[in-house]
């Protein structure tokens, strides 16, 4: 189902592989996410407009949505437990909530990496700084498209992600918001292909 179907979007950004943008949307405008080649994971991370001490948290939208995987129906919730955004309309129906945004010490942690990798910290940090965030205060992301599977015991898996080329989500903001996004810059969680992500931002 598509329901922006026959809708012109109000603004559209491309993303290229391995970078961010930043942008701001209107309460009750839709913001769409796009995995334009396939397999490729986005982190989402959000701001209060009004104020960026408030911001997207996992751990109250985890507790109150009293589940891990989130989907269609389901609300994103602020460190104030104010609602910040609603899935709308979800065909992947397979996102994480658990992972922090890759960084350079993750690089260098997990993958042993000796020089800079670009990584979705730096990306976020570089698009949110005009708008005064610094690295510090950008939140574990809601991170689109990304296939974790934890078992019975706690172990986390990450998975090449379940979205095709063309696959979306669509987000409603539930207040005025300043959005950072991403095209993921890691290798496992993106199938090793990082490719583009598209934003459409509806009325
Ligand atoms: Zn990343």
């Amino acid at each position: 189902m598509n329901p922006q179907e026959g809708i012109a979007p109000v603004r559209q950004y491309h993303i290229a592989p391995q970078t961010g943008v930043a942008f701001t949307v209107q309460k009750h405008q839709t913001i769409r996410v796009i995995d334009v080649a396939g397999r490729q994971v986005s982190d989402l991370v959000c701001f209060a407009l009004q104020d960026i001490e408030e911001y997207l948290s996992s751990g109250r939208t985890i507790d109150y949505n009293e589940k891990l995987f989130l989907s269609t129906g389901d609300t994103l919730y602020s460190n104030r437990s104010n609602p910040m955004l609603a899935i709308i309309e979800d065909p992947v129906g397979k996102h994480d909530f658990l992972f922090a945004p890759c960084s350079r010490e993750m690089f260098t942690l997990t993958y042993n990496e000796t020089k800079p990798h670009p990584n979705c910290l730096d990306n976020l940090a570089a698009v949110l700084d005009q708008y005064g965030v610094k690295a510090f205060q950008i939140p574990t992301a809601f991170n689109i498209f990304m296939n974790v599977e934890v078992s019975p015991s706690g172990q986390v898996a990450v998975k090449p992600p379940l979205s095709k080329a063309g696959d979306f989500i669509d987000l409603k903001a539930e207040m005025d918001l300043l959005v950072g996004v991403t095209a993921c810059a890691a290798g496992k969680c993106n199938n090793y292909r990082c490719t583009p992500i598209a934003v459409e931002v509806y009325e």
